[in-house]
Parts: C-alpha cells; structure tokens; sequence
C-alpha cells in the first residue's frame, strides 16, 4: 500500500473479513497487545442482541457475547432504544463544545445521575474515558485540600489489588505489583498502598486488616488527599470480591483524618453487582464517585466524575477556584442523549430480576467446577462469574474452546470470567458458562500437554 494524495485511490479496508484481519494486523495497535499482534483478532460481522458474529479463518462463529463488551454492553446490542437515541440526537446535532454553551442531553444526564447517584452527591463533570475520570477525580481531591490551605495533601491511600486506568496518575494508584509499575518505576506518582482486602463478598470484616488499614492511614494522614478504591468488586486487578462492611471501615478512616473518600464504580455502577451501586451494598456515600462502562449502554465512550457540594465549594473556594480539567468532547450531545436512555431503560425495567437470574445461571453452570483439579476458586457475585484457575490461562487455546462452545471470552491472568448482558435469558446464560467451563479445561488440557 502507498501512500496517496488525494485518497481518492486509497486501498478499501472495508471489503471483506480477511482484508480487515490483514489490513488490522499491519496497522493497528489492540489493548495490551504487541504490533503486530501474536494471535489474529476475531473480526466482528455483526452484533444484534446477546450475540456476536465472529470471523476467523473463513469460518463464522454465533456467539452469546460473554464479556457484555468489557461490561459496557449491559442491553446488548442493536437496542432498539439506544438505536433511536442516537438517531435522534443525530438529527438535532452530533456534538458542540462545552466551553461556555450546553444542551440538552448533558443537562438531562446529568438530572439522571444525580437521581440515582447516592446521597450527597450532586454535581457531575463529564469526561470521554473512564480513565480520564479518574485524573478528574484525584485532580478534584488535589485541588480541594489546596483550596481548603492542605497544599502538602498530595497522596493517595488505596489498597493492592486495584485497577483504576491506564493514563499516568491512574495507573499509580493500580496494583504495584502489577506490570504497570515496575514499567514505569520511578516515573508514577509514589502512593500509599495498603495490604489487599480479605477475599470474599460473605467473609465478615477482618478487625486486624482493619487494624492496618488504620495504621497506614494514620502514619501518612498528613500527606494524604484521599482514599480511592473499587468498592466490592477489584476488576482488572484480579476479580477479587470483599465484603461491603470494608467501605463502612474506609468511610470513617476518612471522616476521620480529614481525607476524601473517591469510590470507582466504572466496572462496578449500574446494578451489576446487584445493588444500583456496589456502594449501595453498604449504604456508604463516597465524596467522588467515577462512572463509566455501561454508563452509554455500550454504545459510546463515555465517562462521569460526580461529587458533592462539600467538594465543589471547597475547590471554588481556593485561589484557583476553577477545576483545572477540560476534554474538547466533554458532555458530547450523541453520548450523553444514548446514555440519559440507557439509564431511562436500566431504571425502567427489571435489571435486579435479570442480574439475579444470571447470578443464578452462572452459578449453576460453574457448579462442576468447584473443586475440579487446576481450578482454584469459582465465585458469583450479581451478574459476575469468577473461575479462577491455579495457573495462568492458556489464552489462545481457552479463547478458541469458548468460541466453539459459542462463547466470546476474553480471559487474562488465572482468570476465566464472564459478565453478560443483562438481556441474556437463562438458555444464553447456560451457553456462557458452559463456554466457561469448556475455556478452563482447554486451558488446564494445553497446561498438562505442555505445548
Ligand atoms: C475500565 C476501568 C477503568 C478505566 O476506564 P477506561 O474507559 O478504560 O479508561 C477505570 N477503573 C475501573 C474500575 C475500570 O474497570
């Protein structure tokens, strides 16, 4: 291919699977991935309701989508909902700048967060990417304690295990053992990280981990803006459940040296762990809280940092009262209308029947699992399946089981996990985790054979 000056004989990409796999794999950068990539990508035909259309190697796989498009796909796909939505806003306009004007799909949006958001939190910046949530957040806390006369607050308390994005303050307050750190070394922010949480949605708090949570934060309550955590659920991290009493524990840690308290509910927001949010499960309000993931219902990126009027005060209180963030897409019209809808659509229908029946579902499926050799723990939690294996998976042979048992997996780690649209019926969920099941023998079978 050359390069042409006035593309008008520009090589199409479009035509055909096999072109799109080849013009990919010379081109494009995928999450996490070498250039060019080890493995082929499936290329994506269709996607209508809970399933996929995959192409590999001239054959065409029907597959339930098992990972809701990494959580976001929480309606599925092709909603008719969503579709008019998006076609609505189209046809008034696709985006404008947020720099001194609005409209109305961010001010509607922003009634919907607000009501289903807990308690006292109020106002909501909108930001393009989960990620950039996050940098709003901990920018928010930073300038909070720097208008309140705490300048030397500049670190963050979080606990290992976590996953909070890939951009550079983000990643600082993610797992440190994870590759991200010892990349970046000495170039990410030095947080103060606390020992993981005791595994286990059931397990009731353990009073020593709270003990050392209290420790670490009262040795560096000085310098401490704020804690930040993945309430309930560490996604990325490593799928690690703890029980809902810890956020209670966080909440007056915090109150009491004067720290915020930011929850990320990326992953976690919009019922999938069975309550609306997983902070819900305590009835603890964070100071900030980040959505993201099925905030469009798939459809688009984008992402909300909301917090309370305690917060907003205390930033326009200061010398730079203003909140020093500003994407050249915040509040983009088509996002904002599709996600007013996806939680219009979420709120109005029965979202605790579909999460509990796929908790159900994924339960039942999983059940052969437990206690078979190679597998180390299988947890449910809301509409999250959890086999976690005691080696790492075989991706590539796991990957290919799931999908000829009709299922898109995407495993990492030790980890086989699945979240499903809700709109999945229990006939699908039953799909999804015998995909499951399939993926972890494969893997446990090219293991044993050594290949
Ligand atoms: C996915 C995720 C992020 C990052 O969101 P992006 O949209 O990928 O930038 C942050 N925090 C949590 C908990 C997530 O699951």
């Amino acid at each position: 291919m050359t390069r042409t000056d006035t593309g008008a004989v520009r090589p199409r990409a479009g035509s055909g699977p096999r072109r799109v796999r080849d013009t990919d794999m010379a081109r494009l950068w995928h999450p996490y991935s070498t250039v060019p990539p080890a493995e082929p990508p499936y290329v994506v035909t269709e996607a209508e309701g809970t399933r996929l259309t995959l192409w590999a190697e001239g054959r065409s796989h029907r597959v339930v989508d098992g990972m809701a498009s990494w959580w976001s796909a929480i309606h599925g796909y092709r909603h008719p909902v969503l579709d008019a939505a998006v076609r609505r806003q189209v046809d008034v306009f696709s985006h404008v700048m947020f720099g001194g004007l609005t409209h109305g799909p961010a001010a509607e949006l922003a009634e919907v967060l607000v009501g289903i958001a807990p308690e006292p939190l109020e106002h909501v910046f909108l930001a393009d990417s989960g990620s950039v949530s996050v940098e709003v957040a901990m920018k928010m806390c930073l300038q909070y304690h720097r208008s309140s006369g705490s300048p030397e607050r500049r670190r963050f308390l979080t606990w290992r295990g976590g996953y909070h994005g890939d951009t550079f303050h983000a990643m600082s307050v993610c797992d440190p053992d994870g590759g991200m750190h010892a990349l970046w070394g000495g170039l990410l922010p030095a947080q103060v990280y606390a020992p993981a949480p005791p595994g286990g949605f059931d397990a009731p708090p353990d009073p020593g981990y709270v003990e050392e949570l209290e420790r670490v934060a009262a040795e560096h309550a000085r310098e401490l803006a704020a804690i930040i955590v993945e309430p309930v659920v560490q996604g990325a991290g490593g799928m690690r459940f703890h029980h809902p009493g810890y956020l209670r524990e966080l909440r007056r840690i915090a109150d009491g040296h004067g720290l915020l308290l930011v929850f990320d509910e990326i992953a976690t927001g919009f019922g999938r762990t069975g309550e609306l949010f997983a902070a819900d499960h305590a009835g603890v309000a964070p100071d900030v809280m980040c959505l993201g993931k099925a905030l469009t219902g798939g459809y688009m990126s984008l992402a909300a940092t909301l917090c309370t009027g305690r917060v907003a005060r205390g930033i326009a209180e200061g010398e730079e009262p203003v909140l020093a963030h500003g994407p050249t897409f915040m509040g983009n019209p088509l996002a904002c209308a599709t996600a007013a809808a996806s939680v219009d659509l979420l709120a109005g229908g029965n979202w605790r029947g579909d999460v509990a029946r796929i908790g159900a579902g994924l339960r039942a499926g999983l059940a052969p699992l437990e206690g078979a050799p190679g597998v180390r723990e299988v947890r449910v939690l809301g509409a999250i399946g959890v086999v976690e294996l005691e080696a790492p998976v075989r991706v590539r042979e796991a990957t290919r089981a799931a999908v000829e048992a009709g299922v898109w997996l995407r495993p990492f780690r030790e980890l086989v996990y699945a979240m499903p649209p809700y709109t999945c019926t229990a006939g699908d969920v039953a799909v999804v985790a015998a995909g499951m099941v399939a993926a972890a023998e494969a893997s446990a079978a090219a293991a044993d054979g050594g290949a």
